[in-house]
């Protein structure tokens, strides 16, 4: 096996960057640091812990162009994008720089004494990261995690390291102490298998494919480690006939195709309430058709190229199966792993793309006749992740979101991400919750202490 890993560019299919390869023995060097690292780390004064994750804020947002430029390079993703996502990097350092000295307790009535909960860190963590949006997700683990007083092993996927590497690089230039945030960029079948079997790692948070998720969860048992598991989606995005039609059109290609559909997210499916469908499908046939597709580097540009030929190979596949294409927009030629975005519909509710995630820029449409029938559909599947609604009847609208089997449901939108929200699935869509307060107790363990006064 070579010792460095070819970073492509998916743009171009040119090599961007060589990166060393990491295998076990640089998952055990990394581990040793953090665990070295753990004791001062976790012994640090709230206030310090807080000072330090503040100074990382500081140096992130002086390097955000930098950091945004090299994922738009790496990923293949509009500037736009990359820089927006880069903000959300730097605004989940900075909501979790207060937590630490917001880890609270609770005090519980008890006779013969005083009973009160703790947090504790974990001690060694480890975070397996996907492609499709590089640092935002290695930014959701590793800020609640170092903020709760643990110290961290992060893998970045093998087609995008280079964000995590330079980010290591700028943890350090912060002031964050030597192996409290160490960056092992290698295969998952190697790197992230070693790491998920390590006896001094206390805990796996995982972001990428079902298929992965089984395997760590299954491998995690033999230590007990603790496991989240933030896995894959087949959203709904479901339209009533009563909707904001123009709206809800305008919105649907970005919930389906934002990040060239390479996004758990995706509202790959869109639900429309038969009696709108004709005029529903007209609205969103002109936005779908009025996608910029092209350079990432491109201020103009909306979306960008999937990630890799096996990507689009992958995503291809599903137009071979024969359903029907409604239409689609347009992508470039040559050198570039270039995919238009396309609607298919209506389609069956049995066919592999009303069911399966395709991770790219492919929708199907599907027909519903009410209200019950709607909630059905959107939940027949394994998943459970994300989920969209529009209608104008209020209480329709949170009937539906309360029946829908889904971790994060947006009414009259089509977003799913906040700092300050939990986000994590149903089903198999995982377990576990990051951001808002919620991720703090993914990081830590609850210690429950008597006190006797006798
Ligand atoms: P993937 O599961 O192939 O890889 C994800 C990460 O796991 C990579 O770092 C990879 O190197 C590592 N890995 C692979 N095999 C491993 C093993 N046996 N042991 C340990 N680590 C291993 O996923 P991907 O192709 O990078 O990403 C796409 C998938 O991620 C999609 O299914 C998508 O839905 C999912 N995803 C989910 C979320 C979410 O929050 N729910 C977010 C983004 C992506």
């Amino acid at each position: 096996m070579p010792e460095t890993l070819n970073v492509i560019e998916p743009a171009t299919e040119a090599v961007l960057e060589e990166v060393p390869r990491a295998g076990t023995v640089e998952i055990d060097e990394a581990v040793a640091r953090a665990r070295g690292a753990f004791p001062a780390w976790r012994a640090l004064a709230p206030a310090a812990r807080a000072e330090h994750m503040r100074s990382l804020v500081t140096v992130l947002e002086a390097n955000l162009d930098e950091l945004a430029l090299l994922e738009a390079r790496n990923a293949g993703k509009p500037i736009g994008d990359a820089r927006g996502e880069m903000g959300m990097v730097v605004e989940t350092f900075r909501y979790y720089a207060g937590a630490p000295e917001r880890l609270l307790g609770e005090t519980i009535p008890v006779s013969g004494g005083q009973a009160f909960t703790v947090r504790e860190p974990l001690g060694v963590v480890g975070l397996i990261v996907p492609w499709n949006f590089p640092l935002t997700i290695a930014a959701w683990k590793l800020a609640p995690a170092i903020a709760a007083g643990n110290t961290a092993v992060l893998k970045p996927a093998e087609l995008t390291p280079l964000t995590a590497i330079r980010f290591a690089a700028l943890a350090l230039e912060a002031g964050i102490p030597e192996g409290v945030i160490n960056v092992v960029a290698g295969p998952g079948s190697t790197a992230g298998r070693h790491l998920v079997e390590h006896p001094d790692v206390a805990k796996i948070a995982f972001t990428g494919s079902t298929v992965v998720g089984r395997d760590i969860a299954s491998r995690a048992a033999a230590t007990i480690k603790r496991v989240t598991l933030e896995l894959g989606g087949k959203s709904a995005n479901i339209v009533f006939a009563d909707a904001d039609l123009e709206r809800a059109a305008a919105a649907a290609p970005g919930g389906a195709f934002g990040n060239a559909g390479q996004d758990c997210c995706a509202r790959s499916r869109i639900l429309v309430e038969e009696s709108a469908l004709e005029r529903f499908m007209g609205l969103l046939e002109e936005h779908v058709t009025a996608i910029r597709v092209g350079d990432p580097l491109d201020p103009n540009t909306e979306m960008g190229p999937l990630i890799s030929a096996g990507q689009r190979d992958s995503v291809a596949s599903f137009l071979a199966d024969g359903d029907p294409v409604a239409f689609a927009g347009t992508a470039p030629e040559g050198p570039g792993y270039w995919f238009a975005p396309t609607v298919l519909g209506p389609v069956a509710r049995s066919s592999r793309v009303a069911r399966e995630e395709v991770f790219g820029p492919i929708v199907a449409v599907l027909p519903f006749k009410d209200e019950e029938d709607a909630v059905a559909l959107a939940n027949d599947t394994i998943y459970g992740l994300s989920g969209s609604i529009w209608t104008r009847d209020g209480g329709r609208a949170l009937r539906v979101a309360r029946a829908v089997d889904s971790g994060v449901l947006s009414i009259n939108s089509n977003t799913s991400v906040r700092v300050a929200t939990p986000f994590g699935g149903f089903k198999q869509s995982g377990y576990g919750r990051e951001l808002g307060p919620h991720a703090l107790d993914a990081y830590t363990e609850v210690k429950s202490i008597y006190y006797s006064t006798r």
